[in-house]
């Protein structure tokens, strides 16, 4: 069997674009631009291009982007302040912290500060607990944008058996509960799972989520499944070169021969998560402004 490749890239653009139509018509309605703020303490390399790269599509699909860039021994009350300023500003929708912060920062509480309306990146409390009992609120952007994959790929999800390796907040946790939602019988994996191959062999549909490169093998997997490989890993350097090359969690030429369809690394999951940042923006915009939010956002 060769797997098909699932294009998270070219899915994410098609998103984009309807974001950007579905913003151009929101600007009309409310007569301003949805507005996505981001907020980055210090200067860890992969937050910049992050942030960077949230900005310019920010604005490509016609929204306001806010950035505000604060040095790496920006005191906690600060950050909170211009947290609090973010809350109350109305040309504001949603409010990201890029995440790690420095060490002398407390993540949880400064996600506690944002408000649940504008957290588009679904990190407070309140929305993981909507998302837990089925309210609508904000999903974390990268394992709704694997469900949209998996959607698109698969259609209804009823009945089938997904495992999940990785429970962190961000991505494993989340992910198992929107499989739940869509009625699959969700298996956690996670470090101490005894017997890893043969709990993900059970599975229809596998979600890596774990961090570590190529860990997940062409023997691990049921024939057919479909694979949603979340994880990015740089390899050490070849010799001469200057940078090693990004792979998965998973195998992916091996799992190629066994999986039906599998997203690359990079090009799958990947370009889904800012793509999705942008979708749950222009929701917070259409709420916030008291509108209702249209079909297929
Ligand atoms: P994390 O470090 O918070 O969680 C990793 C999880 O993997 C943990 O729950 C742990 O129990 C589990 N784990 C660790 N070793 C294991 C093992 N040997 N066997 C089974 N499970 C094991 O990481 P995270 O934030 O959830 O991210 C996971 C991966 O996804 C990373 O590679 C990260 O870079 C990537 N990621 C990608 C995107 C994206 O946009 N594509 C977004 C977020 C994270």
């Amino acid at each position: 069997m060769t797997a098909q490749r699932i294009d998270g890239k070219a899915f994410a653009a098609r998103l984009r674009e309807r974001v950007g139509e579905l913003a151009a018509q929101f600007e009309g309605q409310a007569g301003r631009k949805a507005g996505l703020a981001v907020v980055l303490v210090g200067e860890d390399p992969a937050s910049q291009v992050y942030v960077r790269s949230k900005g310019k599509q920010t604005v490509e699909a016609g929204m306001a982007s806010f950035e505000h860039r604060l040095p790496a021994d920006t005191p906690g009350e600060d950050l909170l302040a211009l947290v609090n300023q973010l809350n109350n500003d109305p040309a504001v929708d949603g409010i990201l912290v890029q995440l790690p912060l420095p060490d002398h920062l407390d993540e949880q509480a400064i996600i506690s500060a944002i408000s649940p309306d504008k957290d588009v990146d679904g990190f407070h409390v309140i929305n993981a607990g909507r998302l837990s009992v089925g309210q609508s609120g904000f999903v974390p952007c990268t394992p709704l944008g694997c469900m949209m994959l998996l959607a698109d790929r698969l259609g209804d999800l009823s009945g089938l058996e997904a495992v999940v390796i990785g429970r962190s907040n961000i991505v494993g946790k989340p992910m198992a509960q929107l499989l739940l939602d869509a009625n699959a019988t969700v298996t956690i994996a996670h470090s101490r799972t005894k017997d890893l191959p043969g709990v993900v062999r059970r599975a229809d549909i596998v979600v890596a989520a774990v961090g570590r490169p190529e860990m997940v093998k062409a023997e691990w997997l049921k024939p057919g499944a479909t694979v949603i490989d979340v994880g990015i890993n740089r390899l050490p350097p070849a010799e001469g070169a200057e940078k090693g090359r990004l792979v998965g969690d998973v195998a992916f030429d091996e799992a190629s021969n066994v999986a039906s369809a599998i997203t690359p690394v990079p090009g799958g999951v990947g370009p889904m998560t800012i793509a999705v940042l942008l979708r749950n923006t222009l929701v917070a915009a259409y709420r916030n402004a008291g509108l209702a939010v249209p079909e297929g956002l």
